[in-house]
């Protein structure tokens, strides 16, 4: 195998570094092993129902010691556009209180009725979403508020093995109503979210690696992005089907690295830091 150093390596988080509430097997002393030979590590997540400090306790909870530094998921994303393009924007959200908490620690201000004047609609996953919600977020686009989507996954996997309704499927009935896609989607596999990590650990995209388990999302999104992917089978893709998926999603499965699980990563022959090779 040709050696590929890389300085730093960015992963998903569900079906990658945990399922559920547990963590994947060896993942927390994997991530250990790789900041010990010198490679930075981030999260890169599409979950929008988790502020940053809830998303940061998750993480510690389950082992993982990363910094503030070291994450960004769409909601952060979401807030953090919003806030660059307009201080104090009004925003209407459909979305947890997760993703109101970082608009809110952005400065935003977050609007609840139609009468009030909303410069964004910020939607993500709602799972106390109503037709009310739905429908005030449609007269606030009509009336010019810009259209902002966390991400579009369109299914949820539990931990019990079903599915639930993801953002992808709120959008979806939102862009049916207005008639218009999102201004923006932060989420992958829109290349936004890699291409903010990156400039956010002052890395370069043929130094790192992403590390994800869905090729739709993850996957695709790194080969968009410019970034070496690896597809880890903890999450929804099995050894069996791991080609097929890749090849629906019309990626070369030679382009991809796949691992059983990220505790497999520290080993492989190509993880080095790139300043050891220099
Ligand atoms: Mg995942």
């Amino acid at each position: 195998m040709r050696k590929l150093f890389v300085k730093g390596c960015l992963f998903d988080a569900d079906g990658v570094l945990y399922r559920g509430s547990e963590p994947i097997e060896g993942g927390p002393e994997a991530i250990k092993q790789l900041r010990a030979k010198g490679i930075r590590v981030g999260v890169v997540t599409n979950n929008s129902t988790r502020d940053h400090e809830s998303l940061l306790r998750k993480l510690h909870q389950l082992g993982y010691n990363f910094r503030i530094d070291e994450i960004l998921s769409s909601a952060m994303m979401a807030a953090e556009v919003i806030a660059s393009e307009k201080k104090n924007a009004s925003v209407f959200v459909v979305g947890e209180q997760g993703l109101i908490n970082e608009l809110k620690y952005r400065g935003l201000q977050i609007i609840t009725s139609e009468n009030e004047k909303a410069d964004y609609v910020v939607v993500g996953l709602d799972r106390q979403c109503t037709y009310e919600k739905l429908r005030i977020a449609m007269s606030h686009i009509r009336k010019g508020a810009k259209f902002i989507a966390t991400n579009t996954d369109n299914t949820l996997p539990q931990s019990n093995g079903s599915f639930i309704p993801g953002a992808g499927a709120l959008i979806a009935a939102l862009k049916a109503a207005v008639g218009k896609e999102p201004d923006l989607i932060c989420g992958k596999p829109s290349p936004f979210l890699y291409l903010k990590m990156l400039e956010k650990m002052n890395l370069k995209k043929d130094e790192v690696l992403f590390v994800g388990d869905r090729v739709e999302t993850d996957i695709k999104g790194s080969v968009v992005a410019g970034i070496k992917p690896v597809l880890v089978l903890t999450g929804v893709v099995t050894r069996e089907t791991a080609d097929q998926v890749l090849i629906e999603n019309k990626i070369d499965p030679e382009q991809v690295v796949v691992l059983h699980s990220i505790k497999d990563l520290p080993w492989l022959e190509f993880i080095g830091s790139l300043a050891d090779n220099t």
